[in-house]
């Protein structure tokens, strides 16, 4: 096992690490890649790697997956794109090209996934080149109308991939089938190399879904979007804080803000390093679980900003400085506090130190 902290150095300072910390499993990540590679059948297997890879590092997320054979990554803007510039990767940024963006986009580290008529003129009046183009087929989100493509929008762009975007993939129903059947005709109509229509979600609709290239993003992260996907993915993320303080509580007192939990009876209570603004949400208070070897220890009272308390009575040779592991396993989480897999992963801040345990290979380009 090879274990790597990731640590900012500024000079004069020691590094000092942090008390709370994301125990991130790269093979689970390569693994995740490889079952969703092998779900799409013919079609390559990209990856999203935007918001920082889901909020796990999108430069170790990148890198691991690179040497899993994963030859297409996608981020929403050019300062994304611009940190994984160094890595040498295939790289298209969704949001496309704003006047500030141009000179980045001419740089030759990623290209623009064109979605509005003034990104085209835009692209085509600074010069063009290899472009990706998004079309709109019934989101209403990002990208051109089918009917600027048939009036030649798109006609003389050197286009790679063509691609659209599901509004419902996660569901069952008509707006899926509606959307695969309009992107499909508009194969041989543009000239584009590829064509892409699935995320994560679409990936697990089935081949007819799949066209030349997938693009998840949630499920190389263990997040589970659809029930095809619950055995095939693992869990990538686990969250760990340290103990700050042990404390005893007479039956009667109350725990943490607004005083909403009240000792039944004589307790013990270990305050983690850990709180809401780490993306440990107040939604957990009274309702989170820790485990610290083999037991379970219940959140008490509120979630704060910085802390979380959980009742350690059952633990009692747990002391300060130990690190207790929190129950965040993204299904189940999602249920229990009403945001989505996508906001668990995302919201989870920046002051966890993140110890990826991989092969060593992939964390060569990284660190
Ligand atoms: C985020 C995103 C993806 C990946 O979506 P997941 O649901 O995370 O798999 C794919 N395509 C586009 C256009 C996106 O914005």
């Amino acid at each position: 096992m090879n274990t790597v902290l990731e640590v900012d150095v500024i000079s004069g300072v020691p590094a000092c690490r942090a008390p709370l910390r994301l125990r991130l499993d790269g093979s689970a990540l390569q693994d995740n890649w490889r079952a969703l590679d092998r779900l799409s059948g013919g079609a390559a297997c990209g990856a999203a790697v935007k918001a920082d890879g889901y909020g796990l590092g999108a430069s170790a997320v990148a890198s691991q997956l690179a040497t899993a054979g994963c030859r297409d990554f996608f981020v929403s803007n050019w300062s994304e794109a611009q940190r994984l510039a160094s890595l040498g990767l295939s790289l298209s940024v969704f949001h496309g090209v704003r006047a500030d963006d141009v000179a980045a986009a001419h740089a030759g580290f990623a290209r623009p996934v064109l979605n509005t008529p003034e990104q085209i003129i835009r692209w085509r009046g600074s010069g063009g080149g290899v472009c990706d183009v998004m079309v709109d087929t019934g989101m209403n989100r990002l990208g051109v109308d089918l009917t600027n493509v048939a009036d030649g929008l798109l006609v003389g762009l050197e286009i790679d991939t063509l691609m659209s975007h599901l509004a419902c993939a996660e569901e069952a129903g008509g707006v899926n089938e509606r959307q695969r059947s309009v992107f499909a005709a508009l194969a041989g109509q543009t000239g584009a190399r590829r064509m892409s229509l699935a995320n994560s979600a679409g990936v697990a609709l089935g081949p007819a879904y799949h066209f030349d290239l997938t693009r998840p993003g949630l499920a190389l992260y263990g997040g589970v979007s659809r029930p095809e996907l619950a055995g095939v993915l693992s869990a990538v993320v686990r969250i760990e804080a340290q103990v700050i303080q042990r404390r005893r509580v007479l039956r009667g007192d109350t725990v943490g803000y607004s005083a909403t939990w009240t000792a039944s009876a004589d307790s013990e209570i270990a305050v983690l390093n850990i709180g809401y603004a780490d993306g440990y949400l107040r939604a957990f208070s009274n309702l989170g679980l820790a485990r610290w070897q083999g037991n379970s220890l219940c959140v008490v009272g509120r979630v704060s900003m910085d802390l979380t308390a959980v009742d350690c009575t059952e633990a009692p040779t747990l002391r300060e400085g130990d690190w207790v592991s929190l129950d965040f396993g993204l299904p189940h989480a999602s249920t229990n506090t009403g945001a989505s897999q996508y906001e668990l992963l995302t919201g989870l801040g920046n002051r966890y130190d993140k110890i990826w345990n991989c092969p060593p290979k992939a964390l060569t380009a990284d660190l």
